[in-house]
């Protein structure tokens, strides 16, 4: 692979890197340069906020959502477009973080699902950001086993009625729309009694209750749904088709939060260089620089991986399953990490203090907020079956209730 720009790409990148001066919100390098590892710092600006203004600005001229077409709030780029868009768009891509779900996961599903009208109508302004969407997926009863889920749809004229309770929405507190995946006929097996809608989240009948994490932060809700009404219109696939749909969702899912790049490395680096241990600097030690060198080793990996995606993308390929082994290699080395980092610190690691002792503080947020990182979008274990599975073409995990219509599998387990 050659990773010099072509002369196209030198310009592109020429043009991308001026509009980045003239228009980025310089006021935020410096706190967002300091988050991202940890949850992100935000000094006294408000996150949501400043991430909408910088999409606007960046929709308004052609930066928003590059690959996406032109009519659909894109600029027509190609994959590697993308990826210059990204490198040089540096800190200020933190800021997008509020809108990876509606952009990477719910945009590509309304492209391959929604009518031509629906998309011209939604998806310009998720590329905006001026409407913010959710994933309304997990549940009680179904988390890794999705399939299991227990939200009802039952069609009502040229509505739908629906009736149950999500778990774990990120976002869903400032969303304005939401994907949805209901259980529409339970007398057959769990996979094939599913329908997939989007919806306002402001219909009446929902009810949204935030959830404190580890870290402080509340970025995910519960989601109750009673008699929620839903336009059949608002349905997205044929009724029963709700699994091809989802896999749609979340093969993008595992391909927009497969981490770029890869976290933490450089800010172990840079602890390892300021923390003295008893015979010597940190970075001096060679057990330190051995760790290192493996998450660098890791992350570079990742990385290169990923651009192999992006090739696969720009040559009309769909996202697929080899896409899980970012975030199952990303997720555990950001924990590995913050853990490696507390242990460095020692007693000074009890230090929770952001603004006399930033370095301290990230740390400890990462290490609280890393364990969400291996749960959400398909957990450690579930990665590794679906890259065992689909990638590798080993034999597939056991599975007790396959072909079992969904209606007896729910009266077994109540017993
Ligand atoms: C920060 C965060 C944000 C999230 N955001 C969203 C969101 O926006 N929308 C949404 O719909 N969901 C969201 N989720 C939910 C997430 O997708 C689920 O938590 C995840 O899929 C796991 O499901 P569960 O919590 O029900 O755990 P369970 O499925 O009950 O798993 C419990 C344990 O059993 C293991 N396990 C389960 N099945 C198997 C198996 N077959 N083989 C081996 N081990 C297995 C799991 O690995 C895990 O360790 C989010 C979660 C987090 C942490």
């Amino acid at each position: 692979m050659d990773f010099s720009d072509t002369q196209a790409e030198a310009n592109f990148r020429e043009t991308a890197r001026a509009w980045i001066a003239d228009h980025a919100p310089t006021h935020l390098a410096e706190p967002l340069s300091q988050s991202g590892f940890g949850s992100t710092r935000t000094g006294d600006f408000d996150p949501l906020e400043e991430a909408k203004k910088w999409q606007k600005t960046k929709a308004n001229a052609g930066w928003a959502c590059l690959q996406w077409p032109k009519e659909y709030g894109g600029r027509g780029a190609t994959a590697i477009e993308n990826v210059i868009w990204s490198q040089e768009e540096g800190v200020y891509g933190k800021l997008s973080g509020t809108f990876i779900i509606g952009q990477g996961m719910c945009a590509p599903t309304m492209m391959a699902f929604a009518s031509e009208d629906q998309k011209r109508r939604y998806l310009p302004k998720l590329a905006s950001g001026e409407e913010i969407w959710c994933q309304l997926f997990s549940e009680p009863h179904g988390g890794s086993d999705l399939a299991g889920l227990r939200t009802r749809a039952v069609k009502d004229g040229d509505e739908w009625v629906v009736n149950g309770q999500k778990i774990w929405t990120s976002g869903a507190h400032y969303s304005d729309f939401g994907i949805l995946i209901t259980r529409t006929d339970p007398d057959v097996a769990k996979h094939r009694g599913l329908t997939m809608f989007f919806l306002d989240m402001k219909s009446q009948g929902i009810d949204i209750r935030p959830i404190k994490q580890a870290n402080g932060d509340s970025g995910f809700n519960e989601v109750f749904f009673d008699n929620v009404r839903i336009p059949d219109a608002q349905r997205l696939g044929e009724v029963g088709d709700g699994w091809k749909v989802a896999l749609t969702t979340l093969m993008n899912e595992r391909l927009a939060i497969g981490e770029r790049p890869p976290p933490g490395f450089e800010e172990a680096f840079a602890l390892a260089k300021e923390i003295e241990l008893e015979d010597g600097l940190a970075i001096d030690d060679g057990g330190v620089r051995e760790k290192l060198a493996d998450w660098y080793v890791n992350g570079r990996g990742v990385t290169l991986t990923r651009f192999r995606s992006m090739t696969a993308l720009s040559r009309g390929a769909d996202p697929g399953p080899e896409n899980s082994i970012g975030k199952a290699i990303t997720g555990k080395m950001r924990q590995d990490i913050a853990a490696f980092g507390m242990d460095l610190m020692d007693a000074a690691g009890a230090i929770a203090d952001a603004d006399n002792a930033p370095m301290r503080a990230l740390f400890q947020e990462a290490l609280l907020s890393a364990p969400s990182g291996r749960i959400a979008g398909g957990t450690d274990e579930i990665l590794r079956n679906i890259i065992a599975e689909r990638v590798l073409g080993l034999p597939q995990d056991i599975r007790v209730d396959k072909g079992i219509p969904f209606s007896e599998l729910a009266k077994k387990e109540q017993g």
